[in-house]
């Protein structure tokens, strides 16, 4: 018999199968061989190279070698099939999918035998805090990364390699020089399989539904039982009870013995929403995947549900491709949510492999969200999903007042600080009352750009084509893009003038000027910058909660989700810098963010209010969150989607293409763009091709980056089309010059 495998492998000229010989041992059951990992011999290569057997057959007709070892079998051929059909959509290799589907660590040989002997080794200190920081000051110690190393250490205790390399910046090589200096020893430990071990949580009751619950709830059951697929979407403001539909449609499917998988965001996967899941099932039946578990712990997790003991999958994006068995709903929190598009390859999207997989078992795929994606509502309103509406808060609390205030006004009185004479007002009063407030501005950072008086000179980042941000606690200039940091400017590099000011504002001057202004108030910050330890952004809002803070200021990250009923008032300190990006996107991601960050007011006894700052007050998007009226808003933006011809009437492709090599990127996005045009005249394909440009961001990490855009509908001609140009690409025989394609990216200025 013989096997077709898959090599695992990101070159594109290996995104094939290869015959291989099946050995005699398996000869009779060769079948069951298909979804195994296998060992083979390849080309001239001495060492067996990873593959997957993905079909079998008898007969090949060429010269074939023999499989060498056949290891574990973690896929099937659903699940193989997924990942062709994932390849050919999202432009990469089938064995770059099929690695999203394995268990966590398998991907490297080293890492998987350390998951096997359930420990792992931790990087631990020798010496103690008088010995290094007397090192540092005698100048014993003088790398700023050993330095980081070190201090993180001494402020986290032992530590994976792994969390070394991202949260303090460093390297193994880093550890490796502390380790041969004394400083450091590596230790094997037995890890912490559970993440969730010793919590005793409250069993909690199923809630009797309210009548649009179980309207909701119903329509969803018996769509169960008919064993179609088909779609849902929750559309319910925040506090309407959407979570207890999914726990009881959650709790039906368990009771049919089937699995279901719940995705939310990366950012709301937190204790907070797991622990209510744990509340109703118990922890045993759950299993929780993403991203801040260790590999270990994920592997763990991997294996409950594999071997059936969770029946209930939460995860953040990848989880939709956990082996679950039996699967019976997949339901989508959140679902306008950007992080279900991954932003690397595979640069898939979640909630289209959830309708594929959805079909593919015949069950329900449900959607839900307070703010619905324009496409997702588009489709419901063409009946292509099946809309239910929650339209009041479940525990009756009122939806908050919302205020707009013109910043234009504000200076034209005189104010020039961040906060307004409404807020400020709001702010007070809430201290007096001992209520909670949260202010929201999407920059961290201090000051957001540096620029010469004299000479007009801004400081920009060497690598990329992208101002730096002023940090005070650090006192330096960062990127945000690569993390390149410089020294603060005192004189411009260019004409030597001392005139250097800095201008715009991030959450780290807010802060400042928070506490400048009501100096008795006691704050806390949540932002990349503050976030960093592993659980530290669960461990902000539950100091912000339980210690009653009264201001919590922060990014993006403030606006998902929590539950705090002490907090009443909402501040949105500049809500134009979601409008002015340059993206057609713009006007929905400022609506939903309004709506979202709105919806954390008054979720208690009391009313919310929210105060909206603004420059361009007359906007759309943010005259309809104001109103919280999602309708006018999709109305109004529905329409200018459809005169431009943008999703969900078009789809957007963006081919990318990025080099070091400044002339060769340019020559390749134009020879590219040329072929392209050749193509869509000759067979007269229905697109419209834009010409090769630079990109927006036109440098990142030292990279020039091109672009292609094209406007079209996607279909099997189209996928056609760019994997030919992609095959294309390969006979240009470019030196550095990289390509990507995005199907309708997230993002229309990074890629
Ligand atoms: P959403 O997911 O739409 O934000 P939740 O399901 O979290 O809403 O519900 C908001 C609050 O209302 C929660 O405290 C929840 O326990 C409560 N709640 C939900 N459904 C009911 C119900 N049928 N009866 C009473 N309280 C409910
Ligand atoms: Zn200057
Ligand atoms: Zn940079």
């Amino acid at each position: 018999m013989i096997a077709e495998v898959i090599i695992q492998s990101n070159v594109k000229n290996l995104n094939r199968v290869f015959d291989y010989k099946v050995p005699a041992e398996y000869e009779d059951n060769a079948i069951e061989l298909i979804g195994a990992r296998v060992l083979v011999p390849f080309g001239r290569m001495k060492s067996l190279e990873e593959g997957f057997v993905v079909n079998i057959k008898e007969h090949t007709e060429y010269e074939v070698k023999e499989i060498a070892k056949v290891e574990e079998k973690y896929l099937n051929k659903e699940k193989i099939d997924l990942a062709r059909w994932m390849a050919k959509r999202y432009f990469c290799n089938v064995s770059e999918c099929l690695k999203l589907m394995l268990p966590p660590g398998t991907t490297s040989k080293v890492i998987q035998n350390r998951v096997k002997e359930k420990s792992i080794n931790f990087v631990s200190l020798i010496k103690d805090e008088d010995e290094i920081e007397f090192d540092i000051e005698i100048k014993k110690l003088k790398s700023e990364k050993q330095i980081r190393t070190l201090r993180f250490l001494l402020e986290n205790g032992d530590a994976l390699v792994s969390d070394i390399e991202i949260f303090a910046d460093s390297s193994r090589a880093v550890v490796n020089t502390l380790c041969k200096n004394g400083y450091v020893e590596i230790i094997p430990k037995k890890i912490e399989r559970n993440p969730f071990e010793g919590k005793n949580i409250e069993r909690t009751e199923k809630l009797k539904l309210n009548k649009e619950q179980q309207e909701a709830y119903d329509t969803i059951a018996d769509s169960m039982a008919d064993m179609l697929f088909s779609e849902f979407l929750i559309f319910g403001v925040t506090g309407s009870g959407k979570t207890e539909i999914y726990l009881q449609l959650i709790e039906k499917t368990l009771k049919e013995n089937k699995s279901s998988i719940l995705l939310v965001p990366e950012i709301s996967l937190t204790p907070q929403t797991v622990n209510r899941f744990i509340a109703r099932f118990g922890k045993e039946k759950i299993a929780v995947l993403h991203s801040k578990l260790s590999v270990g712990e994920r592997y763990d997790e991997w294996n409950k549900i594999k071997d059936g003991k969770a029946k209930i999958v939460i995860g953040a994006r990848s989880a939709i491709f956990a082996p679950v068995s039996d699967l019976g709903i997949v339901i989508i929190d959140e679902e306008h949510d950007s992080s279900y598009k991954s932003e690397m390859t595979p640069r898939y999207d979640a909630k289209e492999i959830a309708r594929y997989i959805a079909r593919d078992n015949n069950i329900p795929l449900v959607l839900g969200s307070a703010t619905p994606d324009l496409d997702t509502y588009y489709r419901a309103k063409n009946e292509e999903i099946t809309l239910l509406k929650l339209n009041k808060r479940a525990n009756e609390s009122d939806l908050p007042e919302i205020e707009i205030i013109d910043l234009r006004e504000e200076l034209a009185k005189g104010n020039k600080s961040m906060i307004s004479t409404r807020l400020y007002e709001e702010i007070e009063k809430n201290l007096k009352n001992k209520k909670q407030t949260i202010l929201y501005l999407n920059r961290r950072g201090y000051s957001t750009f540096i620029m010469c008086r004299n000479c007009g000179y801004t400081a920009k980042c060497k690598n990329c084509d992208i101002n730096l941000t002023y940090h005070s606690n650090t006192n330096k200039l960062k990127c945000h893009y690569c993390g390149r940091e410089e020294n603060v400017l005192t004189v411009c590099p260019e004409c030597g003038s001392k005139q250097i000011r800095y201008f715009g504002t991030g959450t780290q001057k807010l802060e400042y000027e928070i506490k400048k202004l009501f100096p008795e108030a006691s704050t806390i910050r949540m932002d990349v910058d503050t976030v960093s330890k592993k659980n530290s952004h669960e461990q902000i809002l539950e100091k912000f909660k339980n210690e009653n803070i009264d201001i919590l200021i922060g990014t993006q990250m403030v606006v998902k989700g929590h539950h705090f009923p002490n907090v009443t008032l909402v501040g949105v300190i500049a809500a134009d810098g979601s409008l002015n990006i340059d993206d057609f996107r713009a006007n929905e991601k400022t609506f939903q963010i309004l709506t979202q960050v709105a919806g954390r007011a008054g979720r208690g006894e009391d009313k919310g209010r929210v105060i909206i700052q603004t420059y361009n007050p007359d906007n759309f998007s943010i005259e309809c969150a104001k109103k919280q009226d999602y309708e006018l808003f999709y109305n109004t933006e529905i329409g200018m989607r459809k005169q431009l011809k943008y999703p969900p009437f078009c789809d957007i492709i963006l081919i990318g293409f990025s080099s070091e090599n400044e002339k060769e990127v340019e020559k390749i996005a134009n020879q590219i763009h040329l072929y392209l045009k050749n193509r869509v005249i000759k067979e007269n394909i229905g697109i419209i091709l834009y010409k090769a440009i630079p990109s927006p961001i036109d440098k990142i990490k030292n990279k020039y980056r091109w672009r292609i855009l094209i406007k079209c509908k996607f279909s099997d001609d189209i996928i056609n089309l760019l994997n030919d140009t992609l095959e294309h690409f390969k006979t240009l025989k470019a030196k550095q010059t990289r390509v990507t394609i995005d199907l309708n990216p997230n993002n229309m200025m990074t890629l």
